[in-house]
């Protein structure tokens, strides 16, 4: 743990006084800032969008702009309620009714994000899938959710496996011209067209389901999760709070749509502020991505840990060729945002990225570092207002600050999960006397800022104590050799484990056993606890997740040997 602090960035962002706003906030002043039906039904549409489009001030208002290969094009909220209410009312003509599933599989698209506006309108749950998903990962996925559409385009639709997709009722795609693969494919573009404007929205109980998205697979195979409409009161009150949007933000989460980050901060988080969304749909480049952020005018940029490591192995120079004058806060997720990374940021870009954390279960961001706070490097903040954190033993006690344990949350955040898909064993599990387990570790501090350290199944036990990898992996990767380390305990004996590390040199370094020999006398003389037996294994890519995080549990698998569980979900 680093017991540095940077100064708070920007006082006057919209949370104020962390301590003020954590002690007053009250779930049910957010509930009153939202349409409800008399009898209390909402639907998150309405609040994102046609409450913007509604208002003569705010319609013409930009809510999405896209990129996709130096091509741009911009849809105001009116554009969004107007797409989304041609096709949910085609989806109505042909039967779709509430609680009926439609997958979106679609590359990063304008469509995915209509399509996805459309389903919520009528209370369908929908699921936006990966486009590079295998046939044998689709056919699970559609055996699980059992849709009763896909709304896909004719380049995918041919990867839909032939008799697991038979089965669904309606095919639609994008655009023509239709392949014939499928009895029921519909050209949604063409049929669409001549559907009234005008939709009725289907006002909904707030435990309405409202997607369902599998999760990134990092641990296991992926799990469905579902969430509703209710989740609007947590992704509203956490984007303005810790992503700092006002009606004026223009957000780049640069996370796919897909991911749970692109799939709610990349849409509802920015339109329930009023924001607009910046989707980049060309695939990662270190000098697109600056531009990216000047061409749109980015105000705020959600980004991962990853994306920052890949800026950092290019020319530090480069991003003096842009104006980022316009960029205010930056924030990441998905893994640990390590000191080196969150001060080259400082250093290049003048302004500090705040790492936030939460899980595809949890809904929204639930532990953060705030703009107006000041930041730790290495830490991920404290808790969201409305959020009770803390860590836990094994008997569901809380421990005291600076002990090493399991992070819970209290059951009664609004974006909660409400299930897992047909699973109903597996939601259970999250739960201990009233706490949701999040199978992360972590260290609480004196000032009420968490430390995230690992997985509980990557956790290495050395003594009586556990390790995480990154203690590991940091100092490798602070080494002027090493571009990314993955580190494992390889021995399942009692006795002291070996640790393996798994390491991606940087450009202009060569494998060899001299390399090897100083990077095991480097982590030794740099670690604070007592290594054991060190191996080091060169490799050329480390595995990850589509999210791209890093799959720990896929090295220990091919190391010791045992199945890999189920890879679904491993990057190419
Ligand atoms: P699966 O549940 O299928 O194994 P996953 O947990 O990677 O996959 P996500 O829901 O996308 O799927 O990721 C949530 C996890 O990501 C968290 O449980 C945590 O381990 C990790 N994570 C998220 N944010 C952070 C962060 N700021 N620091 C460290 N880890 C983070
Ligand atoms: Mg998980």
């Amino acid at each position: 743990m680093i017991k540095a602090r940077v100064r708070a960035e920007n006082p006057d962002a919209n949370l104020k006084s962390y301590y003020e706003t954590y002690t007053s906030f009250d779930w049910q002043d957010v509930k009153a800032e939202f349409y409800h039906t008399e009898s209390g039904a909402i639907n998150i549409v309405w609040d994102s969008i046609d409450k913007w489009a509604n208002d003569p001030t705010t319609r013409d208002n930009v809510a999405l702009i896209y990129e996709k290969a130096g091509v741009e094009r911009a849809y105001t909220f009116n554009d969004l309620k107007i797409k989304s209410s041609k096709w949910a009312n085609l989806l109505t003509k042909y039967g779709f009714k509430i609680g009926h599933r439609v997958f979106i599989l679609l590359p990063t698209s304008p469509e995915i994000y209509f399509a996805m506006l459309a389903c919520a309108r009528l209370g369908l749950i929908y699921s936006i899938l990966y486009p590079n998903l295998s046939g044998e990962e689709l056919e699970w996925r559609l055996r699980d959710a059992e849709p009763r559409g896909i709304i896909t385009d004719n380049s995918l639709v041919s990867k839909l496996p032939k008799t697991a997709a038979e089965n669904v009722k309606h095919i639609l795609l994008v655009s023509g011209p239709r392949p014939g693969i499928f009895r029921t494919e519909t050209e949604l573009d063409v049929v669409s067209e001549h559907m009234p404007e005008e939709c009725e929205t289907r006002f909904v109980s707030p435990e309405t389901s409202l997607y369902l998205l599998y999760t990134s697979g990092s641990t296991g195979p992926p799990k469905g999760v579902v969430h509703g409409h209710r989740d609007m009161y947590g992704i509203y009150a956490t984007a303005k709070y810790v992503l700092d949007l006002s009606p004026s933000s223009v957000l780049w989460t640069d996370g796919p749509p897909a991911w749970v980050t692109g799939a709610v901060y990349g849409t509802f988080g920015p339109w329930l502020c009023g924001a607009a969304s910046v989707i980049q749909a060309t695939a990662f480049r270190p000098g697109l991505w600056y531009r990216t952020l000047e061409r749109h005018s980015v105000t705020n940029w959600y980004t991962t840990p990853l994306t920052i490591r890949k800026l950092m192995s290019a020319d530090s120079d480069l991003v003096k060729q842009y104006d980022l004058t316009k960029l205010k806060h930056i924030a990441t997720v998905g893994e640990t945002l390590t000191p080196d990374s969150f001060y080259w940021i400082r250093e290049h870009l003048k302004r500090s990225p705040h790492d936030t954390w939460w899980m595809t279960e949890t809904g929204m961001i639930c532990i953060a570092n705030f703009p107006s706070q000041l930041v730790k490097p290495g830490s991920m903040g404290r808790p969201v207002p409305g959020v009770q954190a803390a860590i836990i033993d094994g008997q569901s006690q809380e421990l005291s600050i600076l002990t090493f344990g399991e992070l819970a949350l209290k059951v009664g955040w609004p974006a909660m999960a409400l299930g897992i898909w047909k699973d109903d064993k597996r939601y259970a599990a999250y739960f201990k006397n009233g706490w949701f387990m999040t199978g992360d570790m972590a260290i609480k501090d004196e000032e009420g800022y968490y430390y995230h350290m690992g997985r509980n199944d990557d956790m290495i036990k050395i003594g009586t104590n556990f390790v995480g990898p990154y203690d590991f992996e940091q100092v490798l990767r602070s080494h002027m050799s090493v571009s990314e380390a993955a580190v494992i305990a390889t021995s399942i004996d009692p006795g002291p484990p070996t640790i393996k590390a798994f390491i991606k040199l940087e450009e202009g370094f060569s494998a060899s056993g001299e390399l090897k020999a100083s990077l095991i006398q480097y982590l030794k003389n740099n670690l604070h606890c007592e290594a054991t037996e060190i191996e080091i294994a060169f490799v050329k890519d480390l595995p990850r997740t589509r999210s791209g995080k890093m799959l720990r549990r896929v090295l220990r698998a091919w190391e010791l040997g045992l199945p890999s569980g189920d890879p679904l979900n491993l990057q190419d």
